[in-house]
Order: structure tokens, then sequence, then C-alpha cells
């Protein structure tokens, strides 16, 4: 699987999991499958109420905890100095480690400052690797980084051919912040779009893979949700093609064929 280095120097997986919606009580098996899969990444976060889970899923599967990448995300209930850091305390507790690989602001509040800088002080302490936001525009960015000097890591956004965000990753990338996209297959509707129909034709692959391994060719980090054992392994299988020029901007076309 491909990494791409943040720009703090560390490596995140470019393809994982994310398991929001998924029941409490499943977690912890759709986890272990996908890491028996070679999944090597989790998106969760602490509003989803399953960070349990993916702890317990981890060491069901016996992988060294060192070799997955764990994300979670600040509940909108607990921004502020000392509340962000006690939450990531109860996050770390819920997931039985002594550190999250990255850790992010769900959606901007009204105490952003003083949570970012609550999560410098983690990851100075060591409590969390990398630090990021999710759901910013590019004003709530650089607002934060002018009040505290501290650029975020990634910055995760709803992105998928439909809604590309361009502008929003052009700014990312002159600010050094990888884009992360939540709902690439827009929540599994894209599936069934004739443009990825005819493009996996084209290429002898599955519509969920021709729009995931479009994503990684723009350099996008992505983690379709999904329980199912069989679309689980699916979407993993999307590291032995490349799409041409002509497939990616087909796929582009999309946007403007709803
Ligand atoms: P998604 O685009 O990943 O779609 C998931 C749905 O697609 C599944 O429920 C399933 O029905 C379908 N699906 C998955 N694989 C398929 C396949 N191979 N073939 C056909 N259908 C398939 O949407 P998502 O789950 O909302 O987003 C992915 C992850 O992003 C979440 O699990 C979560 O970790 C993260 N997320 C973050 C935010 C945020 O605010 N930061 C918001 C939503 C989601």
């Amino acid at each position: 699987m491909p990494r791409v280095t943040l720009n703090d120097g560390h490596a995140i997986p470019q393809f994982g999991l994310g398991v929001y919606h998924v029941p409490p009580e499943d977690t912890a098996d759709i986890v272990r499958t996908a890491l028996e899969l070679g999944y090597r990444h989790v998106d969760t976060a602490q509003g989803y109420g399953n960070e349990a889970g993916v702890g317990q899923g981890l060491r069901d599967a016996g992988v060294a905890r060192e070799d997955v990448w764990i994300t979670t995300k600040l509940d909108d209930e607990a921004h502020g100095y000392d509340a962000a850091r006690a939450a990531l305390d109860e996050s770390l507790r819920r997931l039985g480690t002594d550190h999250v690989d990255l850790f992010l602001v769900h959606r901007p509040g009204e105490q952003d400052v003083e949570t970012w800088r609550a999560f410098e002080a983690l990851r100075e302490d060591g409590r969390v690797r990398s630090v990021g936001l999710s759901n910013f525009g590019r004003r709530g960015i650089e607002r934060l980084v002018e009040r505290t000097g501290l650029v975020p890591a990634v910055n995760q956004i709803r992105v998928n051919p439909r809604t590309p965000h361009r502008g929003l990753q052009r700014y990312h990338r002159r600010r050094g912040i990888t884009t992360e996209s939540w709902g690439p297959l827009r929540e599994g509707r894209l599936v069934g779009h004739p443009t990825a129909r005819r493009v996996a034709a084209r290429v002898g692959r599955t519509p969920a893979q021709v729009i995931l391994r479009w994503h990684l060719q723009r350099g996008i980090v992505v983690f379709p949700k999904s329980a199912d054992p069989a679309r689980l392994a699916e979407n993993i299988g999307i590291t032995d093609f490349v799409l041409s020029r002509r497939d990616m901007a087909a796929i582009d076309l999309v946007r403007r064929r709803p």
C-alpha cells in the first residue's frame, strides 16, 4: 500500500478503513477482518462510539500496534484546551493504546485556537503523532496557522469525483497539507454511476475500485467504509493497476453528469 509523507515526516498509508456508522458491537470483527485482508489504517472518531471495537479488532488480529495507523477525531462537545486533552486520554483508554497516529478536530468550533493549542501539546508529549483538521475551509485553517504557527498535517473533507474541491486542494498543496477524503464513494451512490461503470468495464475492474483509484492517483488519502468482507477485499484491490489519463479524465466528468 502506498504511503503519503505528511508535513511532519510521518508516512500515512494512503488507503484504509472508515468505520462511520459501524455498530460498536460489530466493529472488532470488521476491523479484524480488514486487518487480515491487509488493511493497515483505520479512521474512527470519538463520535462514532466504536473506538473500543477498533482497539479490540487490532488485538484480535494480532497485528503489531506500530504496523497500523489509527486516526480518531475530537468530539464536538470536547473543544477547548483542557477538555480536548482529557478527551484524547479517554480515546486512548478505549482504544487500549498509548498514542494515536493522527488526531483531528472533527469540525470547526468556537474555541478552535485553544483546541488547536491542546493538539500541539498532545503532539509534543507523544500521545498523538500527527495533528490535523476536518471539515475546515481555507479561512479557518489560515486563522489557526496565524494564531498558533502550527500547520495541520491533513484536512479531511468530503471529496469525491462529484465534489472534487479542486480549489481547496490546491490551497492544501501550497500549504503542504495532505487532503483526506471522506465519503469517497458518495456513501455508495457513485458505484452505480454510468461513467464509473463504463471505465470499470474498460479496465476490467469494479466501479468502486476505479473511483477509489482515482483518489489515489490524485494524491488523496482514502478510507471507504464497508462492513461486508467481499467489499472490504474489493476495495483494497486498487494497487495493482493504473488509470490512464483518459480514464482519469472520464471520471472527472462525473462532476458534470449527476
Ligand atoms: P463511503 O463513500 O466510504 O461509502 C460507504 C458506503 O458505500 C458503505 O456503507 C456501502 O454501502 C458502500 N460501499 C462500500 N464499498 C462498496 C463497494 N465495493 N461496492 C458497492 N458499495 C460499496 O462513505 P462514508 O462511510 O461516509 O465515508 C468513509 C469514511 O470517512 C467514514 O467511514 C469515516 O471514517 C469518514 N467520515 C468522516 C467524516 C468527517 O466529518 N470527517 C464524515 C463522514 C465520514
